[in-house]
């Protein structure tokens, strides 16, 4: 049986990692409120979440949580117009070489992230237990003591106080809990920093009949020669996200002939095709991303009871790897698990729970960004080893179907990534 854990609990954010702390929330708490800056009823990118523009590629592993957490919603999606695809039908193109296709496995879910995070919200606004109130911005939490025992907002009939139980930051990333910590007189998280200087520049395009045939989504990795890359999806509507991504400080361009200029270099001709000679939707969108930041509250020794931090509030990552919605699934599942243990210690198990789940990641991401730029001294000998490994890894991959699903398994954060130092792994990676 489900413990409850008392009358009410506050996210403050409605973005992905606040909507699936909300679901997990209703499981104990009587009442949860999820307070949002934004009106929510907006349909498509909206203030609080720019990036939702872009491509926002759901891993295998997020999308496996979201479907535990609300059960049918990958079916929803679908039904509504989501676009179903198969590793089959997924170009990927690393380092200049085309990845091996699997026969089979499990299907994937394309679309927009407006259009995602529009379902997830419909299903947590369907639960009873759930009030939504948005357009209504978060100021502070209310303390006593050094408890934190709600949060103040302020909306269109001014500031008011809502006093809770537990009271979760899903503010993205720029989550309060750092301040909010120090003003309490507790200690700030240590932060680790990597340097990124991510720049994306997106259209929506509707592809030419016939265009891409059998493709789903196209997939370029980063250069490391030119540091640019693309990330094109078919999403709902009938339509192309077209993606173009450069890092350590190289932007895609947001003028049009630019923007084809670029789509022609990165991309294999019969995509760049499509792109060219398919109908642009709207203004080319951009965006910039300096850092990826992991907040690490499990190392601070004192955490006021009642509050807890979840998604971007605690680690933002380089985008280009897709990671940021399926690591705030994961942060939801670890708050589902500390809390069917009881409330005792609940921030501790609670961090020491998250720290565990991003490691990999953290790693993932920070490995092949380490690998993509020089870092100084921040390279290690065993980064080195690793990535001269993973780049033989995506030459097999090439050749070699296995290879390539153990690798996307990993990348999808399904198979941890020592699965990728299995023998049979290992075998294919060298035998070429
Ligand atoms: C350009 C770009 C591309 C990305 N691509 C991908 C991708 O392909 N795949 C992927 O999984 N992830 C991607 N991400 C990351 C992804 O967007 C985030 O990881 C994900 O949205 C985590 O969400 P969150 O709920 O923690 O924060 P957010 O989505 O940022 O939501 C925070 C919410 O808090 C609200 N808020 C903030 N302050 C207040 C306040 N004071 N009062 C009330 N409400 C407030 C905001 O309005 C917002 O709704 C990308 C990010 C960027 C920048």
């Amino acid at each position: 049986m489900t413990p409850r854990a008392g009358d009410h609990a506050i996210v403050l954010g409605a973005g992905i990692g606040g909507l699936l702390a909300a679901r997990v929330l209703t499981d104990f708490y009587d009442r949860v409120t999820l307070v949002e800056r934004d009106a929510l009823a907006v349909d498509g990118p909206r203030k609080g979440v720019p990036q939702g523009f872009h491509a926002h590629s759901l891993l295998a592993r997020g999308l496996q949580i979201m479907e535990e957490l609300f059960p049918g919603v990958t079916e929803e999606l679908l039904a509504a117009g989501a676009v179903p695809y198969a590793a089959a039908q997924v170009r990927m193109i690393m380092g200049g070489l085309e990845f091996a296709r699997a026969p089979a496995g499990d299907i994937g879910v394309s679309a927009t992230r407006p259009f995602l995070e529009g379902h997830l919200l419909r299903r947590v606004r369907a639960l009873d237990r759930v009030a939504i109130e948005d357009g209504v911005q978060v100021t502070g939490v209310l303390t006593r003591g050094d408890e934190v025992v709600g949060a103040s907002v302020a909306g269109p009939d001014g500031e008011r106080e809502l006093p809770a139980d537990l009271v979760i930051d899903a503010m993205g990333r720029g989550g309060r809990t750092p301040a909010w910590l120090e003003a309490l007189g507790f200690d700030r998280p240590e932060e680790d920093t990597i340097r990124v200087e991510v720049a994306y520049a997106t259209r929506y395009v509707r592809f030419p009949d016939g265009a891409v045939e059998g493709d789903r989504m196209v997939l370029v990795g980063t250069s490391p020669e030119t540091l640019k890359g693309a990330a094109l999806c078919e999403v709902e509507g009938g339509r192309w996200l077209v993606t173009l991504g450069g890092s350590a400080g190289v932007r895609p361009p947001a003028d049009p002939e630019d923007f084809l200029a670029w789509v022609d270099e990165v991309l294999p001709p019969d995509v760049a095709a499509a792109v060219r000679d398919g109908e642009a939707l709207g203004e080319i969108g951009v965006a910039r991303m300096p850092t990826s930041v992991r907040r690490r509250y499990e190392r601070l020794g004192r955490f006021p009871k009642g509050l807890l931090v979840t998604g971007d509030a605690i680690c933002h990552f380089n985008p280009i790897y897709g990671q940021g919605m399926s690591v705030g699934a994961l942060d939801a599942l670890a708050l589902r698990d500390c809390l069917r243990e009881g409330t005792r210690d609940l921030a501790g198990r609670y961090f020491t729970a998250v720290a565990k789940a991003l490691d990999p990641p953290w790693q993932l991401s920070t490995g092949a960004d380490l690998a993509l730029r020089e870092a100084g001294n921040q390279k290690t000998v065993a980064s080195r080893v690793l990535n001269a490994y993973l780049g033989r890894m995506r030459r097999a991959a090439a050749r070699d179907w296995r290879v390539a699903e153990a690798f996307t398994r990993v990348t999808g954060l399904i198979d941890p990534p020592s699965a990728l130092a299995r023998p049979a792994v290992i075998w294919r990676t060298l035998r070429g």
